[in-house]
């Protein structure tokens, strides 16, 4: 078995020991079955939370009352560890009203989404299987266990998962299951921005982007995402550009809003319910690209973003096919040449200025420092106290005729 399972095996032995059974389930087992790298590993225990945290030194409750604790191993590593259990009726078609905590592994594997993630594995890799997922996997289909409808309804959030897996692993939907997503598409409506947000970039990170967005488009499900009801053949158009270059959050929602033609780009991460930091770095590479746009890499713009904030932009550009390869050589080299990265390099401080220029606050102080920024990164003066005492001298001399 993979290395990545032997802490989880210990738990596992840890738990039968103590009387319990306990499996290995969920992408794990799915990806381990595909040859495909393992995320997270997660645990399917008889024992309830309340035994699962006496039997382990270190646990963190992350939902005991949905059953499920996290386990960490001596090397600090975290499992999830879950509670067979039953989920209630869907009222709100978001979660369960209530669950139930249930004896059998088979009772538990039912409740879950697609048969190839309902497919239990012991700690010896003996693989439990009663929906038949193995051979759904082999065929490439995603599958609802049971009736497609009856799943969609009790949580809505699951054809937007039935995509963007057969985004993640290349895989078809199963006829019954596309069927069911045509159907009760408008049932994605009730279900939370941040669970549709989490799926859609994982979906938009897929190898299988390109099938998985016109699947979204053809299902009609893209209408019960925020703001992408009237934006169907951007989303095609983005399915042609390679994504998957792109690393980070911020950066995928920038290339977003660009190809989606987004006007009102603040209400419309806001309506993603992107944290404070996504949406600030998206606004900001915006800021960069437009510039770019105009006046190319020049070394005012890669001081003003600083570093990380310029190779992000430009990987943004050159997945729009808006920008040269090799342009990430040439933003490190300005970097690296710029005779200060800020303000804080400068090597004059604030008592250097009152020495000079006595202790009259005001604005002019902000507007030297602007000046002096620009002066410097287009080595105008250099970076060195005797040489920056005079040009500050001059500056004042200048300031004082003009106001
Ligand atoms: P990934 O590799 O992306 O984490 P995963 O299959 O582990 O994929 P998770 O979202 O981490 O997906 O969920 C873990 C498991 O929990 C799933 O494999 C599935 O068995 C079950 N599950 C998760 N969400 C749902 C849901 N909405 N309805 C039913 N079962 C679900
Ligand atoms: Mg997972």
């Amino acid at each position: 078995m993979h290395k990545a399972f032997h802490q989880g095996i210990l738990i596992i032995e840890r738990l039968e020991d103590n009387g319990h059974e306990a499996y290995f389930v969920g992408g794990s087992v799915r990806d381990t079955l595909m040859n495909r790298i393992i995320g997270d590993i997660d645990i399917a225990t008889s024992a309830t939370p309340k035994e699962i945290q006496a039997i382990f030194p270190k646990t963190i409750d992350v939902g005991a009352e949905h059953g499920t604790i996290i386990v960490v191993t001596s090397e600090q590593e975290s499992y999830e560890v879950t509670t067979f259990r039953t989920d209630g009726t869907y009222t709100d078609n978001r979660h369960p009203d209530t669950v139930t905590f249930v004896k059998s592994l088979e009772e538990d594997l039912k409740r879950r989404d697609f048969t190839m993630n309902a497919i239990a594995m012991t700690k010896n890799g003996k693989i439990l299987d009663p929906f038949y997922g193995e051979s759904d996997i082999k065929k490439s289909v995603i599958r609802t266990v049971g009736k497609a409808t009856e799943r969609f309804k009790e949580d809505a959030l699951r054809m937007l998962r039935a995509v963007r897996f057969s985004s993640q692993l290349s895989f078809s939907v199963e006829t019954d299951t596309l069927l069911g997503i045509q159907k009760d598409q408008a049932l994605l409506e009730m279900v939370s921005v941040e669970r549709k947000t989490m799926e859609m970039e994982k979906l938009l990170k897929g190898q299988g982007v390109k099938n998985a967005l016109e699947l979204l488009v053809t299902t009609g499900l893209h209408s019960f995402l925020p703001h992408l009801e009237e934006k169907g053949n951007h989303l095609r158009e983005i399915a042609t550009l390679p994504i998957y270059k792109l690393q980070s959050r911020s950066a995928l929602w920038t290339l977003l809003v660009i190809v989606l033609e987004v006007d009102e780009v603040g209400c419309f991460l806001n309506s993603w319910k992107l944290p404070k930091k996504v949406t600030k770095a998206v606004q900001e590479n915006l800021k960069v690209i437009e510039e770019v746009k105009l006046r190319g890499w020049g070394k005012e713009v890669i001081y003003r973003s600083g570093l990380e904030q310029s190779l992000e932009a430009q990987q943004v550009l050159n997945v729009l096919g808006w920008d040269k390869q090799g342009m990430s050589v040439h933003i490190h080299k300005i970097y690296n040449s710029l005779p200060i990265h800020s303000l804080k390099d400068i090597v004059f401080d604030g008592n250097d200025l009152i020495n000079i220029a006595g202790e009259k606050r005001g604005k002019w102080i902000a507007m030297l420092y602007q000046d002096l920024e620009l002066a410097l990164i287009h080595e105008e003066t250099q970076n060195e106290r005797a040489a920056l005492k005079e040009w500050v001298c001059n500056w004042l001399q200048k300031y004082d005729q003009n106001y």
